[in-house]
């Protein structure tokens, strides 16, 4: 048998899948995964598959065509350095190592110095699109050397979606580029997630039934709001428990999980002085759905009001609809707006059109609405704030009076919407010409002589105040 186009270590959920779609691009792909039986197992159930399984990492080597090209999907974090560390010595100078799993761009932009200096090529590249994204076509997000990724090109944009006859996929810059773009897509995916959990916790307190909400947003996924999460949210509702015959939604204990990509994230906006409040609210909100204890606990001692919204409910689906849209372009602002600030202070060179174009398919967060965001970073790649391109400033302004309304309804109610109501506050403070914060200034300047700027000054020039003394 000839050597493979293809090599890759990792055949977890991630890994087969993507072996899978490279194959089926015409590729030969050698596979190789730490416990063999995996790697066995894999190859017995594609037998006419051009997949060769390798129970060495020796073997797996001399099984690839040079350059070598070997895609590492393990686990992120040491297992991705101890695999790199065990494919350094069986290598040859030139020979190309792609990290695809969830690294934090800190450990790429390492690996890729550290690879670079022993003269090896590396790519870090975010993929999205979970297990159904990696056999029928992921969003790619990779970056590192750009002659590298010319090397790469051709099997990375055979195996990405296509969306709008574009293949979701591009170079997004050198070194943790590609890494960072993930991580800041899953700080979005976290957002939207949230987002969708709000509004159905508000339709809950009005009386609609899993039945009825699988038709509300089967309805929604037909028009403005199409998306993959809308989507699969109406199957969900759909879905009926095999045991009980119950709406399996109502039997699904209600405290999340995180692996970390949502708290880099924000670790990362307060590094860059960004505000991403929406990701940030959804963040906690997993947070507060892992106390579960500790909720029914106070739920017994902490009053509120009734959670019940009375309201026709056609009226409330507008309502909800215009108050999911309009903080879900607030989401994507912020979004957009860290990773404007990380490619400046980075000098990646991001062009954000193309990375609003990369994620229309294939990836989690794929909507209708990042046509909307293609185009408006197309028409002025130096949009300010994604609330400022006309598209977007017409629509917030159409839905901010429902959106005020549904988040009232709701705090009336004493439903929580922690992101519907930091969107809003970041609209609300972007909005205002002017802020409390000349009240901070005098507070900052009482207490520590930070000084301020006047109004009936010029800018620039700093005044302080022998403030009265507290005894
Ligand atoms: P995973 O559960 O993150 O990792 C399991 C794989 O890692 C197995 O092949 C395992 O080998 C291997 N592994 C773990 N520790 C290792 C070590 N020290 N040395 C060698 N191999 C080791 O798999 P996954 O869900 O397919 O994800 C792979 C990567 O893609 C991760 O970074 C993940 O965050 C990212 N990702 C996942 C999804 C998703 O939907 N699952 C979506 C996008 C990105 P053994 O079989 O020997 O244990």
């Amino acid at each position: 048998m000839s050597n493979s186009d293809f090599g890759l270590i990792g055949l977890a959920v991630m890994g087969q899948n993507l072996v899978l779609n490279v194959e089926s691009r015409g590729f030969q792909v050698s596979v190789y995964n730490r416990t063999a039986s995996v790697t066995d197992e894999f190859t017995a159930k594609h037998p006419d598959k051009k997949i060769v399984g390798e129970h060495t990492l020796e073997g797996f080597v001399k099984s690839l065509a040079s350059p070598r090209k070997v895609m590492i999907m393990v686990k992120a974090g040491g297992p991705v350095d101890a695999v790199i560390e065990s494919l350094i010595p069986l290598l040859d100078k030139g020979d190309i190592i792609i990290d695809g799993g969830n690294s934090l761009y800190t450990d790429t932009e390492r690996r890729d110095k550290w690879l670079g200096d022993l003269g090896f090529r590396f790519i870090g590249a975010g993929v999205s699109g979970g297990e159904e994204g990696a056999r029928k076509g992921p969003s790619i997000m990779p970056g590192g050397p750009a002659s590298t990724w010319e090397v790469m090109k051709p099997i990375f944009e055979s195996i990405a979606a296509v969306a709008e006859g574009e293949p979701c996929v591009f170079h997004i810059g050198p070194g943790g580029a590609g890494h960072y773009v993930k991580m800041i897509h899953n700080g979005i995916e976290y957002g939207d997630m949230q987002l969708i959990c709000e509004a159905y916790n508000i339709f809950k307190a009005a009386g609609f039934t899993p039945e009825e909400l699988a038709e509300v947003f089967t309805e929604w996924n037909e028009g403005d709001l199409e998306s993959y999460l809308i989507q699969i949210t109406s199957k969900i509702f759909a879905q009926k428990d095999p045991e009980t015959g119950k709406p399996l939604v109502d039997l699904i204990l209600d405290t999340a999980g995180q692996k970390g990509t949502g708290k880099w994230t924000l670790i990362n906006a307060v590094e860059n002085a960004v505000v991403i409040s929406t990701i940030n609210a959804a963040v906690e909100a997993r947070i507060l759905s892992s106390m579960k204890d500790k909720r029914v606990e106070a739920s017994k001692v902490l009053e509120g009001p009734k959670a019940e919204i009375d309201i026709k409910k056609k009226k409330l689906v507008k309502k909800v609809h215009d108050a999911l849209f309009a903080s879900k372009i607030i989401s994507y602002a912020q979004g957009l707006d860290l990773i404007a600030a990380m490619g400046k202070e980075k000098d990646w060179g991001l062009d954000l059109g193309k990375i609003a174009a990369i994620w229309r398919g294939g990836c989690i967060i794929r909507a209708r609405f990042l046509n909307d965001i293609t185009d408006a970073y197309r028409t002025n790649p130096q949009l300010e704030n994604l609330m400022l391109a006309p598209f977007f400033t017409d629509l917030l302004n159409e839905f901010q009076e429902n959106w005020r309304e549904v988040i009232s309804l709701a705090t009336l109610a004493g439903i929580p919407v922690p992101a519907f109501s930091a969107s809003l506050g970041y609209y609300d403070s972007y909005r205002s010409a002017v802020l409390p914060a000349n009240l901070l200034q005098a507070q900052r300047d009482f207490f520590g002589a930070h000084t301020y700027e006047r109004t009936d000054k010029p800018r620039g020039e700093f005044s302080h105040t022998d403030w009265p003394e507290v005894i």
